[in-house]
């Protein structure tokens, strides 16, 4: 880690761990609160394949066109995953909170996930006790993301260059904490330096250590 002026800190698997809440879990939720949203899955897989032939992944993005093309709010479906999540095994973690804000005081940090606003609302309010506003750290989430009626994840192509110019952030001076490997793949092909996060306890390791350097 050298010279960082930017970091980008994944939210799921780098902020808590992923056993506490799977990316399987947040997927069935999703897939339930749209059945109770009275939403249709059975194009699911065609969505999906013609989205990928477009170069568009991301279970979100599957999510969004079904939920276009059947007049459903996407929003309302973000809000209702989240009641159905169990949220009560992840825990206050002040330690990280304070080292999140402390780096964010000397370098331009952003927690940068493809997960919704509702679920990071959730995940902020269950280890920082506050909300996204009142944390003061500036957040992108797939909606940040949207344009032209898709999302962009991390992993497309192209994605990192556009965030780093919009953020006046120089590629080979920005980090990326993620746990994983398509977003390793992407940072690595943008010039971006990165580290695969296997647990929290790194996170906060590499906070630390940005945190002493100039
Ligand atoms: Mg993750």
């Amino acid at each position: 880690m050298r010279n960082i002026q930017g970091v980008f800190v994944d939210c799921d698997g780098v902020l808590y761990d992923a056993d506490l809440l799977t990316y399987e879990q947040i997927v069935s939720a999703g897939r339930l609160a749209g059945v109770q949203l009275g939403l249709d899955w059975e194009d699911f897989d065609k969505v999906h394949q013609d989205l990928k032939k477009k170069g568009f992944h991301g279970f979100y993005n599957i999510v969004l066109e079904l939920c276009q093309a059947q007049s459903i709010p996407f929003n309302s479906l973000a809000k209702k995953m989240t009641e159905l999540l169990d949220y009560s095994t992840l825990q206050l973690n002040p330690e990280l909170f304070t080292l999140l804000q402390q780096v964010s005081q000397k370098k331009k940090l952003f927690i940068f996930t493809n997960n919704t606003k509702p679920h990071l609302e959730k995940v902020f309010y269950r280890l920082f006790g506050c909300s996204v506003v009142q944390s003061g750290l500036s957040v992108i989430t797939a909606e940040s993301t949207f344009e032209n009626g898709h999302f962009y994840p991390k992993r497309m192509h192209g994605v990192f260059a556009k965030w780093c110019q919009k953020l006046n952030l120089i590629p080979h001076q920005t980090l990326m904490l993620d746990d994983s490997d398509n977003v390793i793949d992407a940072a690595k092909k943008s010039g971006l330096q990165y580290y695969k996060i296997k647990s929290t306890q790194e996170t906060t390791q590499i906070l630390k250590e940005l945190n002493e350097t100039k």
